[in-house]
């Protein structure tokens, strides 16, 4: 049996008429920047977010980095991100000139450990940054209490996390603003890059879209030095198409995950724990290995693709050097780095295929 790690292309296939349609509509329009297809994506994408607001936009690492300009974040600025994240959460803190402040992760939830983030704020701080990875929620409560008390904003990188849920609310409505990307792997993937922030604050929704329009407003009136970031109308047509099944693909990869947890309980892996007041959107399905290497490896030979999120933590990056940071200075992303592994997960794998990669890992002595 061969169970590749996510083939996106099952997305297309289910719905392939609505979506060529759809497509084809858009082409037809004449309108190939902005338009009713944006207008509409972004109304129904803010209804399903629980947010007065959606903008789009170029892609996910665009939404992260503009929501922060718009927050006023500019150098001298330290804004507190994960230290195990993709390196995009990072990027779009030193895109602005700011400085990316980590923060250890809890091991259990595998998320920013709110815990942690009193002691790394300054007087610098203007932005926390939680990424809810792998789909499930980071604690929203806690970091939204401490970011209140201290007069901070809070962008979340939700980019892993469509359809989640925090307290039985969608990610969306709990901080300032929710950076997505709608990257062709995500829960939620366009046929090619795209991204969006949802926010209920209707002047940073503004400044968003001034910044990503070229800072203008008024064509050839420019009052900020934005730049060009705009979700194209062919990926809002499709999205709008595949959003009204985003909670039905992700209810099955919750399926998938429950099996997992199920079936993986007694092997050389560790699962991850779903938190009792979260919905994850099973986006990744990390699990966790001192033999790591050997397990991708034998699983491979099996016929089973894995991959790594994420093999090297930011601040061991090389574009990350001028930083200063050395081996060790975050041993828990370090850790994690070097036993994760990502388990083939979503709404098109079969149950059967799940078995077969639990059986595989069972037998992995
Ligand atoms: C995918 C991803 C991004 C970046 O999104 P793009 O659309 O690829 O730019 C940012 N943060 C996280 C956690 C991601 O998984």
């Amino acid at each position: 049996m061969k169970v590749p790690f996510l083939d996106v292309r099952n997305a297309y296939l289910e719905l392939k008429p609505e979506l060529d349609q759809a497509v084809a509509r858009a082409l037809d329009s004449g309108w190939y920047i902005f338009g009713e297809e944006v207008a509409q994506f972004e109304k129904s994408f803010a209804d399903y977010a629980g947010t007065r607001f959606a903008v789009g936009l170029g892609n996910g690492l665009d939404a992260l980095r503009i929501t922060l300009m718009a927050m006023g974040v500019s150098e001298g600025d330290e804004v507190i991100v994960p230290s195990n994240t993709y390196i995009a959460t990072w990027l779009a803190v030193t895109q602005c000139g700011a400085r990316p402040v980590p923060v250890e992760p809890d091991v259990d939830t595998l998320n920013i450990d709110p815990r942690r983030i009193e002691q790394a704020m300054t007087s610098k701080t203007k932005v926390i940054l939680p990424v809810h990875l792998y789909g499930q929620p980071a604690a929203m409560g806690p970091i939204l209490e401490l970011a209140r008390d201290k007069g901070v904003q809070v962008l979340e990188d939700g980019a892993q996390a469509h359809g989640a849920r925090y307290r039985g609310k969608r990610i969306g409505g709990h901080g300032d603003a929710v950076a997505w990307s709608f990257y062709p792997g995500k829960n939620l993937g366009a046929f090619g890059d795209g991204g969006g922030v949802t926010t209920n604050d209707p002047e940073l929704a503004e400044r968003i879209r001034t910044i990503a329009n070229y800072g203008s407003k008024v064509k050839y009136v420019n009052e900020v030095c934005g730049l060009n970031s705009r979700l194209d109308p062919i990926h809002a047509a499709a999205l709008a198409v595949k959003l009204p099944f985003l909670d039905e693909w992700n209810a099955r990869r919750g399926e998938i995950a429950a099996y997992y947890r199920k079936h993986l309980q007694d092997t050389c892996v560790r699962v991850p724990t779903p938190q009792p007041d979260c919905t994850s959107s099973w986006h990744l399905f990390p699990v966790f290995s001192q033999r790591r290497d050997a397990l991708h490896a034998r699983l491979k030979e099996a016929g089973i693709e894995t991959l790594i999120h994420y093999p090297i933590p930011p601040h061991m990056q090389q574009a990350y050097q001028f930083l200063g940071f050395e081996k060790g200075a975050f041993p828990i992303a370090e850790a994690l780095a070097e036993t994760e592994l990502s388990l083939p997960i979503g709404p098109h794998m079969t149950l059967d295929q799940a078995a077969y990669v639990c059986e595989t890992i069972a037998s992995f002595q």
